[in-house]
């Protein structure tokens, strides 16, 4: 069976690791592989390698650090087709979808192959008598990525990007479901000429996550997964002084006002609550019609949407959506479909019991559709993390978009409407951090910032855009004077600009 090592000091390895945790294809349930978890001398072995290559990747000058960017995006477009495949037969998510996953990511490494301008610091000529003022943006030393399943591409890629572009070592640490791709990305990292021990991945789960939260070389910590560790992540690396954004779950709420295309509101809600099997951090899972009118016209056009949605495995090219990532995860939300009847919603659409010829022990839910669900529900109030779309009825707007605002979580929402003074109230008074006004997925472009609000983020910085380049480095200002001896004698008060 095939081993997935770490990725230390340049080469793949298995390293002092003696334990071992499947990977499955969610496809079949069939164990594919098995990856390595690292101990502590494994991640110490990352730290030390990373530590001895940053000084120098750091004294690069930046438009040399912005050419293995050049190469990188480079190299995995000519892997696209071998990555993706990668990726779906670990995740499950369709080829074309694991493409996405994969562009999304490469998108932020074209965005820093633009290093040497977005690094550029401030300069004020003549702060004083002789006195310049400038500032600069150093490397942190190393940082660290810890990720989630649901994009083992997009979101590593979304960190070690700008962190090594900024003159950072990065140590990754993927999620152990579906590892296979981050270590091939760090493989054409090299290939694409960074310095060995600038990219190091190591897997495991919460011990090896410990490990970085705790290690005193590790000077920044992103996170991005599911809100109890983000919370968790984010309390003990702050408790250590290190710099940490942690990204955390999300219940995506799409309002539909009565004037909108239902027919394009349907398709979008299709895209945006059963692409990936409903396993995106974006997706939406609350659909909110304005009026019962709208609630019917939504319904209707959903079903036949939802029968003809064509379920299967990442295999086959016709799919439209795969399986959830493991059986764990399929129990889980059929247990949450139970409580979702038993406390009272209306189930428009059964997906339960969903089987497949060939992939009967593959871990596929049935795209499911519940109506009339309330905010008290469990369905409403968990994160469900998989293909079950949930109809919230709202009698106004105000209500619609009260709702919205008081769920804890706060990471995308979206109005479908003609009515352009309601998507810009909506915009303007949502307390989420993505808003998509006739868009159901509003993940904002690698030159924008990512990121959510209330229980959906922790930590002051997005990830992205220019917010990353400040993450991953240190602002240093400098004052200088010259010539030195413009003025002599001992000054005791706090020197100002009087
Ligand atoms: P998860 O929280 O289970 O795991 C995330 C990472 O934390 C993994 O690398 C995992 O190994 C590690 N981990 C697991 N248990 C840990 C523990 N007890 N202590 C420390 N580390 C631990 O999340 P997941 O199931 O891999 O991903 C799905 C979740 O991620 C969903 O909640 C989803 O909304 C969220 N997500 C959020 C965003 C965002 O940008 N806000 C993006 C993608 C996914």
């Amino acid at each position: 069976m095939r081993t997935i090592g770490h990725f230390i000091d340049g080469v793949e390895t298995t390293g002092n690791s003696a334990e071992f945790q499947d990977v499955f294809n969610p496809a079949t349930g069939e164990v594919q592989a098995r990856v390595a978890l690292a101990t502590e001398a494994d991640l110490n072995a990352a730290v030390a390698s990373a530590a001895a290559a940053q000084p120098k990747w750091a004294a690069t000058n930046p438009q040399r650090r912005a050419r293995v960017f050049f190469n990188f995006v480079a190299l995995i477009n000519r892997d696209m087709q071998e990555l993706a495949e990668l990726l779906s037969a670990e995740h499950g998510k369709t080829v074309e979808d694991s493409k996405g996953d994969i562009l999304r990511g490469l998108e932020v490494a074209e965005f820093v192959a633009g290093a040497p301008h977005l690094l550029k610091g401030e300069f004020t000529d003549g702060a004083g008598p002789g006195i310049d003022m400038y500032s600069m943006r150093q490397a942190v030393g190393i940082g660290a990525g810890i990720t989630p399943f649901n994009f083992p591409a997009m979101i590593p890629l979304w960190m070690l990007s700008p962190a090594i572009a900024a003159g950072n070592a990065f140590i990754l640490k993927p999620s152990e479901r579906d590892p296979s791709v981050p270590v091939k990305l760090a493989q054409l990292a090299i290939e694409a000429g960074l310095p060995k021990g600038i990219l190091n991945v190591v897997h495991g789960g919460k011990s090896v996550v410990d490990g970085i939260l705790h290690h005193a070389q590790i000077g920044a910590v992103s996170f991005v997964g599911s809100t109890p560790i983000a919370r968790y992540v984010y309390a003990t690396a702050a408790a250590e002084g290190k710099r940490v954004q942690a990204f955390g779950g999300a219940k995506n709420h799409m309002i539909i006002m009565p004037d909108a295309d239902m027919d394009k509101a349907a398709d979008a809600l299709m895209g945006a609550g059963f692409g990936s099997a409903g396993e995106r951090c974006m997706a939406v899972s609350v659909a909110v019609p304005v009026g019962d009118e709208t609630a019917d016209r939504i319904i209707a056009a959903l079903k036949p949407r939802i029968d003809a949605l064509k379920v299967g495995p990442a295999t086959d090219k016709a799919s439209e959506m795969g399986p959830v990532i493991t059986k764990a995860s399929m129990d889980r939300i059929a247990a949450l479909v139970e409580s979702g009847i038993a406390q009272g919603a209306t189930l428009t659409v059964d997906g339960r019991g969903f089987s497949l010829q060939g992939y009967e022990n593959g871990y596929f839910v049935g795209p499911t559709l519940f109506d009339n669900v309330t905010a008290e529900m469990d369905i409403y109030k968990e994160e469900i993390f998989g293909p079950v779309l949930s109809v919230v009825r709202s009698r106004t707007y105000e209500d619609a978009l009260k709702l919205t605002m008081d769920n804890p979580y706060g990471n995308g929402t979206a109005i479908f409407t003609r009515d352009g003074d309601a998507a810009r109230d909506f915009a303007a008074r949502v307390n989420v951090g993505m808003v998509g006004i006739n868009v159901p997925v509003p993940v904002p472009l690698a030159y924008h910032s990512f990121g959510g609000w209330k229980a959906s983020a922790f930590g002051d910085l997005n990830q992205h855009g220019t917010d990353a380049i400040k993450f991953w480095t240190k602002t240093k200002t400098v004052t200088a004077r010259w010539p030195s001896g413009i003025k002599d004698g001992a000054e005791f008060q706090m020197p100002t600009m009087k």
